[in-house]
């Protein structure tokens, strides 16, 4: 038998549940290996109901005396009184309904949970619990041990049945992949052990070792995986060398009419220190909306143009290629530096001889949106690819720009990246941060505002746009939606319409949605920009980088509906110019995942900690899944839980590919035969060996 063994072949499984198996992704012998409990349990030996503590975990067998159903209650709950003789406990179960035809009075029951409190009794609540045939004293043993997780096909025991009759065959199948003395280094057990461990663990202790083990090779082989990629795409074709010295800095420093910041000084040395080899530059800039990035991307701009090679700035929407067209405008009035915007609006004739001019390397600085730029365009003698990614990754677009030449590349978000996310999801590259934002920005007062204080709100705005103020006003959708009608959910039109006509009649309002053509939308921000409008209603198409510093007030609506990434970055929209901002989240709700975002935003300004919050919340699975990024799945292991487990592996698997980038050493034929398994061919390991 092989790991390749279809699951068929194994014993306890024919031709139907082998199907029930492949359902749940089980097809070969070694997917069932990997098949890993949910959970496990370890149950003690029943104890007397007299004898029990709150917060112990306990084992309890005895007789259901009275059961009691509650469907009405918020949560609709099951209850049982448990007798044994020595005492009575009270045991609920949550949505328990399904339940009321199973545990009937008089009937035996086994059940295992941790002891609460509640009041002054004692109780369990939601425990495992099992349905003897009689008051068993042997009862305790069918249903501990590891819990699998299930399909309506193949019920847990099944499940633990078929592995566990296989194990002993499965497990030592598991190829060793590192040895001894690195095991003993890092404290880590057999993988084969580990895997039979898991499976069937004799304790806690034991458990935990195997899961340790088993959670340090996902996370070393995810790491191993970013490294090689890394590793091939800098040992691959090389970049220009793009050099600055004094002469060259002082003259793109005498560009801008302010002093650069730290934070901005330390990213651009960063950023040189890679422009200057011939490695290419893989970067990842971060830093919050307004922190000052594009002046750091155009300092890289004009050291490659320093160094006569071409520079391309990519962003996600037109409105913002203008914009960052624009900025760099400002900066370069009477420069010599040649730079081109390139539009949707430019077609036929005229795009021809625009991108001929790009390709005979009579454009310096070429900006458009990510779609145009990937079309058609050569360039002469491209040096540096510029993204700004904003929010919206995507981390394969940056590919096709490379064809033939390799040109250092560096990608922009104003998304900020906990730090697991920087180690895995985009562990390949390099990461820079601006974490302070410039001088001279106004402080930004945010407020959850409750109906009954909407009013004070509203006139509070009126107050300031008086004073020459302008106002957002952002809504969650663009039409009322007469069919689904979820009629608190306010639609950008309708308010529109309301705040022109009604509410906001001595000002002028604009309306901005996504359903608008692209010369609309770019026609109501230069209205907005210029003051000519005071308020701008909105859908979110807004988050995307606009930059209006008299703009100091936004109200979200709805402001429980959104992501915390996403109010942050709407946010990131006011506090740009020096006045005081003010931003109003309106809702009403009592969700308490809701109320921690609100809560949340009230109490910070800091797009890491809002990050790192949100991750928080939403767990990495739902915030990222590694697969989307061409990573393996985790299993077992979780970036946030597993983080000091993480960082071992990543220094471990860094280290190991830097001392052997082919993997070609003896030592290294198993995990790199593993790599291969998991990742396929996709990190030039297969052809080299
Ligand atoms: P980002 O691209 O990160 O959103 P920008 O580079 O567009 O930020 O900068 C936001 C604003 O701050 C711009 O108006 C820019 O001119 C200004 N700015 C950038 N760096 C500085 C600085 N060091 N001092 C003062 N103002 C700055
Ligand atoms: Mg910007």
């Amino acid at each position: 038998m092989t790991l390749d063994t279809p699951v068929q072949f194994l014993k306890g499984v024919g031709p139907a549940r082998a199907e029930a198996l492949a359902e749940l992704q089980v097809r070969t012998a070694g997917d069932l290996v990997e098949y890993f409990p949910r959970d496990w349990v370890f149950m003690p030996e029943p104890i007397p109901i007299a004898r029990m503590e709150a917060g112990k975990k306990v084992s309890l067998m005895g007789l259901i005396e009275s059961t009691d159903y509650h469907p009405h209650r918020r949560k609709p709950v099951f209850e049982i009184m448990l007798a044994d003789g020595t005492g009575y406990c009270r045991v609920l179960w949550f949505h328990g309904g399904y339940l009321v035809n199973q545990l009937e009075p008089g009937r035996h029951l086994l059940v295992h949970g941790t002891v609460s409190r509640y009041k002054h009794m004692l109780q369990l609540t939601n425990p495992r619990f099992m349905i003897l045939e009689g008051p068993r004293a042997d009862a305790a043993e069918p249903f501990s041990g590891p819990v699998y997780p299930a399909s309506g096909k193949l019920p847990a025991w099944r499940i633990k049945k078929i592995i566990r009759t296989n194990l002993a065959l499965l497990a030592p199948l598991m190829p060793e992949l590192f040895v001894p003395a690195f095991l003993k280094k890092n404290q880590l057990i057999g993988r084969a052990e580990a895997y039979a461990a898991i499976h069937n663990p004799a304790d806690e202790k034991q458990l935990a070792r195997a899961k340790r083990r088993l959670k340090y090779d996902e996370l070393f082989l995810m790491q191993a995986g970013l490294a090689l990629k890394r590793y091939h795409l800098r040992h691959t074709t090389p970049a220009p060398e793009i050099k600055i010295d004094e002469h060259i800095d002082r003259r793109i420093r005498k560009r801008f009419p302010f002093l650069l910041t730290d934070d901005q000084n330390q990213v651009i040395a960063e950023i040189c220190g890679d422009l200057a080899r011939r490695i290419p530059m893989n970067r990842l800039l971060q830093g919050d909306v307004g922190s000052g990035k594009t002046v750091v991307a155009l300092y890289a701009a004009l050291a490659a143009v320093a160094n006569k090679r071409q520079t391309v700035i990519m962003a996600p929407t037109e409105i913002l290629a203008r914009q960052h067209y624009d900025s760099i405008e400002r900066f370069l009035k009477g420069s010599r530096v040649r730079r081109e915007l390139i539009t949707g609006g430019i077609t036929g004739g005229k795009r021809q001889a625009l991108l001929g001019r790009v390709a005979d390397g009579q454009v310096d600085i070429v900006v458009g949106t990510v779609a145009l730029l990937q079309s058609d365009i050569q360039f002469a003698d491209l040096g540096l690819v510029i993204i700004d990614e904003q929010h919206k990754f995507g981390v394969h677009q940056r590919a096709t720009l490379r064809k033939g030449s390799n040109p250092h590349c560096l990608v922009m978000t104003a998304t900020p990246i906990p730090r697991t996310l920087a180690m895995t999801v985009f562990g390949d590259l390099d990461v820079s941060t601006i974490r302070h934002c410039p001088p001279g920005r106004g402080e930004v007062i945010t407020r959850w505002v409750q109906p009954h204080h909407r009013d004070a709100a509203m006139e509070f705005i009126r107050q300031r746009l008086r004073a020459g103020r302008q106002a957002y006003f952002v809504y969650p959708r663009i039409d009322a939606d007469t069919e689904n009608d979820d009629s608190d959910l306010k639609a950008a039109v309708d308010e529109y319409r309301r705040l022109k006509e009604r509410v906001f009649v001595e000002f002028r309002v604009g309306l901005l949605h996504g359903q608008m053509t692209a010369e609309e939308k770019r026609r109501t921000m230069e209205a907005f920009r210029s003051g000519e409008l005071n308020v701008l209603v909105s859908t979110v198409v807004i988050e995307v980088g606009v930059d209006v510093p008299n703009a100091t007030m936004m109200v979200i609506e709805n402001a429980n509906r959104f992501g915390l990434a996403q109010l942050h970055q709407l946010r990131g929209r006011i506090g740009r110019g020096q006045n005081k901002s003010y931003c109003f989240l309106f809702a009403e709700t009592e969700d308490s995942e809701a109320v921690s975002r609100l809560e949340m935003m009230t109490r910070s300004r800091d797009g890491f900690e809002i990050a790192e919050h949100d991750l928080r919340l939403r767990g990495p699975g739902e915030l990222f899944s590694t697969r989307q990024h061409g990573l393996p799945d985790l299993k077992l292991a979780n970036i946030i839980d597993d983080f000091d487990l993480l960082n071992l592996a990543r220094r471990d698997a860094f280290a190991l590919i830097a001392a052997d980038p082919m993997l070609s050493r003896p030592d290294a034929a198993a995990l790199r035969s593993e790599l291969i398994r998991r990742f396929g061919d996709t990190l030039g390991l297969v052809d080299v060996g």
